[in-house]
């Protein structure tokens, strides 16, 4: 892999809020006494009652029990909100970008506050309160973001469903936790088509439990035409006109839930993560303002949908605890044209901006034309997230989009992490393409072998964290048991991340991928990341997944699936080429065995690839492919089956 090094440039360090003897400091002390250091930046939030205890955690077999600030009380909503009011009341809070590029509106704290206490009292009519559950099914519109809050007003326990999935996903997670109220909108609009919304509403709603549903409040966002069942469902411009736009917030216990989200789905049944009130916040606005640098006054734009784990910390409650302008897009980089994302940067002058590897192949498959006919002079650090961001995209990132004068920051964490647990902070990290660099503060990863046994220095193996921070999911909901069972059982005392990384000797870390997607070639343990690496990086190639499938001489062989550039044709020419390009990238041990030239690869909604499926092609078991429900485009998988190479 890549072993180019970059500077911190001087430009990022004089900015910056954290320079490297102040990173190395602060790390220390953050591990060295936990207590102190978080008794301190605990602080950074309001608290209705200040907390006087601050950590109360156990990895202990039998006994997983996660704690921070538990005697103190606080409210999300007037962290995110109110306690700006005085200060920067009409400085903007939301930028919000339509789908349509001549649609955007700019909504102030002040407007914030007013929005959502009305949202807040619209479902307090409604019999919601403390600790129930409430499902969000919506577009990316500023009402997410107002019923977020709203919920987190009330001490309500808000779970969010990708507005992409299906009635019957819906289904499951409304009946997984007990909503009993829904908010939705007519209609979504995503690359100019619509999203059929409150239908796919009323489809769930008979196939979950009778009579949990009792109220559906629906957003008017096109205008279309919906059924609406008297007595059940509202539109909530109607409902709105009907309350003011003052509402108390719920102090709460610091240790309240604040919200369910489940992962992915790539590697198995998506798991409902509980992540609480006062921990989360504190380690979510910390992380936003150190990771980002975010100085007051910048504009800052992460591309994920709220649906995601990465809307929730790094969209909504991050920034806005921080009390910045954070940038809520409605549409996709591709529409009306492949030039969007850099087109909405000039539009609206932003500083940050945050997105995800498989959105930047995706562009640059497209080339460098559609990136430079935009000036993206505001633009000062650029982040990425959701799987390991090969070499050759990093690169193209930095000198393509940055135009090597904008910090990357690759961050690695998990819906399960509730914030960013390995980063490079921009005025302090050398940065290496590829790695994710070092651990946040408060953050101790440790590397085992399959034993468990811990690895010191430079080594490959799998990634555990040894100790709690404050972001860290509490349970799974309604089953501590699965939760004890999926982080804490394979590894004792350790937290368990399902991924396989490798450490070097500057102590930088390099996510490897899933641990389940390590492939062994004639005994060799390789990482997917690797190949596939190595694989995007000819000049031809798109995208690639690498998984393992049994061979009679190797033990594993090796399948690629690569997707081509726009417009080129996969052959045998081509395909011996590829297995000499590997060979003499990585090694001959690395040379793919088998190459499908696939049009699409089977992605998560939210860009991930769905390795397990490509696996259960290429070992001819396809029968059944395990939970696809949260495949973005399920045709692609027919795809590839009827195509699949034959092993000799
Ligand atoms: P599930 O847990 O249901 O299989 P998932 O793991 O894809 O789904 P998420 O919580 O959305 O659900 O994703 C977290 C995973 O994404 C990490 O465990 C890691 O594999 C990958 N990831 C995220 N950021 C990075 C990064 N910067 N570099 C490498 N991998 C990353
Ligand atoms: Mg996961």
């Amino acid at each position: 892999m890549s072993e180019k090094v970059i500077d911190v440039q001087d430009a990022w360090r004089e900015r910056a809020l954290i320079d490297d003897a102040k990173y190395k400091d602060m790390y220390t002390a953050s591990v060295s006494d936990p207590d102190a250091f978080w008794a301190e930046h605990g602080k950074r939030i309001d608290w209705s009652t200040p907390f006087t205890k601050v950590k109360n955690t156990s990895f202990a077999p039998g006994n997983i029990s996660i704690k921070w600030f538990e005697d103190g009380k606080t409210n999300v909503a007037l962290n995110c909100i109110d306690r700006h009011l005085e200060t920067r009341g009409d400085q903007t809070a939301i930028i919000w970008e339509g789908d349509d590029p001549n649609e955007s509106k700019h909504i102030t704290y002040r407007q914030l506050h007013a929005e959502v206490c009305r949202m807040a009292n619209v479902l307090r009519n409604r019999g919601v309160g403390k600790g129930d559950r409430v499902t969000l099914y919506l577009p990316m519109i500023p009402e997410a973001a107002y019923a977020m809050l709203a919920c987190a007003r009330l001490g309500a326990i808000h779970a969010i469903v990708f507005g992409g999935f299906s009635p019957d996903s819906l289904a499951s997670r409304i009946n997984g936790c007990g909503s009993k109220v829904v908010i939705t909108a007519d209609e979504g609009l995503r690359g100019g088509r619509k999203v059929p919304l409150k239908a796919n509403v009323d489809e769930a709603i008979k196939r979950v439990e009778k009579d949990l549903v009792e109220h559906v409040i629906v957003v008017q966002r096109t205008g279309g035409n919906v059924a609406m069942e008297p007595g059940r469902d509202v539109y909530y411009h109607e409902a709105a006109e009907q309350v003011t736009d003052d509402c108390p917030a719920e102090a709460v216990d610091a240790e309240h839930p604040l919200f369910i989200l489940y992962t992915s789905g790539s590697t198995g049944q998506p798991k409902g993560v509980v992540h609480t009130t006062g921990g989360y916040l504190v380690y979510a606005s910390m992380t936003h303002q150190y990771v980002f640098d975010y100085h007051d006054g910048d504009v800052y734009w992460c591309t994920a949908d709220v649906g995601w784990v990465t809307g929730h910390s790094y969209i909504v409650y991050g920034p806005l605890a921080n009390g910045a302008t954070t940038l809520m897009f409605e549409g996709i980089p591709t529409y009306p044209s492949n030039s969007r994302f850099w087109e909405v940067v000039d539009k609206h002058n932003v500083n940050i901006f945050y997105t995800a590897p498989t959105a930047i192949r995706s562009l640059m498959g497209g080339g460098e034309g559609p990136v430079k006919k935009t000036s993206r002079k505001s633009l000062r650090v650029l982040g990425s997230v959701g799987e390991p961001i090969n070499p050759e995209a990093w690169e193209w990132y930095y000198n393509v989009v940055g135009e090597q004068r904008c910090s990357i920051v690759d961050t690695w964490w998990q819906t399960e992490t509730g914030g960013i647990l390995i980063t490079p902070l921009p005025g302090a990290t050398k940065l290496k393409p590829g790695s994710a660099t070092r651990p946040f503060f408060g953050v101790q990863p440790v590397m085992v072998d399959a034993e468990g046994k811990e690895l010191e220095g430079k080594c490959e193996g799998n990634l555990c964290i040894k100790d709690s921070w404050p972001g860290q999911m509490r349970t799974v909901y309604g089953d501590h048991e699965r939760f004890e069972q999926t982080y804490f059982s394979t590894y004792k005392n350790l937290y368990f991340t399902g991924d396989g990384a490798r450490r070097d000797d500057d102590g930088y870390y390099w996510i490897t991928g899933r641990v389940d997607d390590v492939i062994n070639v004639s005994g060799h343990r390789m990482g997917t990341a690797e190949v596939e690496s190595s694989l995007v990086a000819h000049p031809k190639v798109s995208e690639a997944a690498v998984v393992g499938y049994p061979h009679n001489v190797k033990g594993q062989g090796i399948y690629a699936y690569v997707t081509l550039n726009e417009g080129l044709e996969g052959d045998d020419t081509l395909r011996k080429e590829l297995v000499t390009w590997v060979r003499k990238d990585i090694g001959p041990i690395a040379s793919p065995d088998l190459i499908q030239f696939a049009p699409g690869l089977p992605k998560t909604r939210s860009g991930k690839i769905m390795r397990r499926i490509l696996r259960k092609i290429a070992e001819d078991d396809f029968g059944s492919l395990g939970d696809t429900s949260t495949l973005a485009e399920p045709a692609v998988v027919d795809d590839l089956i009827e195509n699949r190479q034959n092993r000799a």
